[in-house]
């Protein structure tokens, strides 16, 4: 295969931090339309590796390639722009603001705040608007003030704010954290929503939900990876068990 199956090529990707490397010579590839899970142990790299993908952190060596784009050289802002959406555990929606407000400010032309708030509604946001509350279940709720929502539809808000932008790539960190079973099992759904025409990579802990979601699981530990493949074949792999029970 060429890199150009891959939504995502990651190669030798690594950072040092005074001399300690949190992420040490990894090289994974996502396909168009997987839902990829990092696991791992607290410490062994994962969030520093979405932190490099999208440009928060300035690797060391190495490199990331999205649709064959090298991204090491762009800023946090380029890498959004080429497509990739980070979502980070603690939601940044706008409480005093509906959920139409909200997803209406991220729709691309709406960047800009002043922009969003005081142009002239055309239908074509409208209808992108109601497209993406309805992906994300809230268009029951779309009028209502988003401090008004639950915790986990918050979440949802947040992935529908990124989705609005059109990302090919969406980077998740503990979607399911703090969230109900029903509201579990509705998130894995929405995952794979998304994924029929994107690809998303999940930082993920609850092993049941990894298990129901995962196409492929990257392992990591101390900055390398420890194993890849399949949710079932990855539990069973005594390294895996070794790192989560064994000290
Ligand atoms: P995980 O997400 O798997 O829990 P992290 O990626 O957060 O792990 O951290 C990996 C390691 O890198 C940890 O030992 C952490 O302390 C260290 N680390 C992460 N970011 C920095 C930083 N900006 N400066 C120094 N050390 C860091």
């Amino acid at each position: 295969a060429t890199n150009t199956d891959f939504v995502l090529a990651v190669e030798g990707l690594t950072v040092s931090f005074e001399g300690f490397k949190a992420v040490d010579d990894l090289s994974f590839y996502v396909d168009e339309k997987e839902i990829r899970v990092i696991i791992g142990p607290n410490g062994a790299g994962k969030t520093t590796v979405l932190d490099l993908i999208c440009g928060r952190t300035k690797a060391t060596e190495g490199s990331v390639k999205f649709r064959n784009k090298e991204l090491t050289t762009l800023n946090e802002h380029e890498i959004v722009r080429a497509g990739v959406g980070r979502k980070f555990q603690t939601p940044s929606i706008y409480e005093d603001l509906t959920v139409f407000e909200n997803l209406e400010l991220c729709y691309p032309r709406g960047r800009n705040v002043f922009g969003a708030l005081f142009f002239k509604r055309d239908q074509k946001v409208i209808n992108k608007v109601r497209e993406t509350a309805e992906m994300v279940n809230l268009l029951d709720q779309i009028e209502d003030s988003a401090d008004l929502l639950s915790h986990g539809k918050k979440q949802w808000l947040e992935i529908g704010m990124l989705l609005i932008q059109d990302p090919a790539l969406l980077m998740l960190d503990e979607p399911v954290a703090g969230m109900s079973v029903t509201e579990r099992q509705q998130t894995a759904e929405l995952l794979r929503r998304i994924t029929a025409d994107r690809s998303v990579i999940v930082i993920e802990h609850d092993m049941q939900f990894v298990a129901e979601i995962a196409d492929h699981v990257t392992v990591m530990h101390q900055g390398k990876i420890l194993a890849e493949g399949t949710a079932e074949k990855v539990k069973q792999d005594p390294k895996v068990i070794e790192v989560y029970l064994g000290h």
